[in-house]
């Protein structure tokens, strides 16, 4: 039997109806998730915010106390590296296949400052979560669209993801010498990296969000699966 077994909601849902149900129920894990796209960098600031209400430390205190853990997944990246940067270190974010350097999503994995900058900024990140584990979910952008610079072309989206959540792990065990991180096998990046390794602590969160999900994972009549 799993050891873990929970599920992701909202920070809307947050509250004692959810708490009830959860409190009921055989769950030990619960992961806050604040919604993605390009609005990420505000609905994640909007729930530190909302993790220092009442609302919030009350659902935590039940659930907790039932023993189910808390946890938090969010796109985490352009609040780590703000888009506003762009104005005054172009060089930090991506190249497009036109070659034009932007600063609509994830970034250049090829700069050394940029990198250790989400790394420092994770380490604050990481202290802004309220009765978390030691695993965090610190996700990229939450599309495709990597790097095309001469440095980065050669590497996979896969190989980028990874550059990244290894800096970012290597920020937060500044703060939590016990922290893990996940590799996120999503969209673009749900195949394994090719040129770069997963540092000590990087551990797999496998989400096929394409998959058929009314087919079983392996249905081997299944096209969409089966990829
Ligand atoms: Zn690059």
């Amino acid at each position: 039997m799993a050891k873990k077994r929970g599920i992701l909601i909202h920070p809307e849902e947050v509250g004692n109806y959810r708490a009830d149900i959860l409190v009921e129920s055989d769950l030990n894990l619960v992961a806050i998730h604040p919604k993605g796209g390009v609005k990420a960098a505000e609905t994640l600031n909007d729930m530190l915010e909302f993790v220092k209400t009442d609302t919030f430390l009350e659902f935590a205190e039940k659930v907790r106390n039932k023993g189910i853990e808390l946890e938090y997944e969010f796109h985490a990246l352009s609040w780590l590296l703000d888009r506003k940067l762009y104005y005054t270190h172009k060089d930090w974010f991506r190249m497009n296949k036109d070659g034009e350097q932007v600063h609509d999503f994830n970034m250049c994995v090829s700069s050394r400052d940029a990198l250790e900058l989400i790394a420092e900024r994770a380490a604050e990140l990481a202290l802004k979560l309220p009765f978390n584990t030691d695993r965090y979910f610190f996700w990229i952008d939450d599309v495709k669209a990597f790097c095309q610079c001469p440095h980065c072309k050669v590497l996979t989206p896969s190989d980028q993801a990874m550059i990244i959540y290894n800096h970012i792990l290597k920020g937060i065990k500044t703060v939590n010498k016990n922290a893990s991180h996940c590799y996120l096998a999503y969209l673009d990046t749900i195949a394994a990296p090719k040129n770069v390794s997963p540092d000590a602590g990087i551990f797999l969160e496998y989400a096929p969000i394409l998959r058929d999900s009314n087919l079983l994972i392996n249905d081997e009549n299944c096209v969409k699966n089966w990829e």
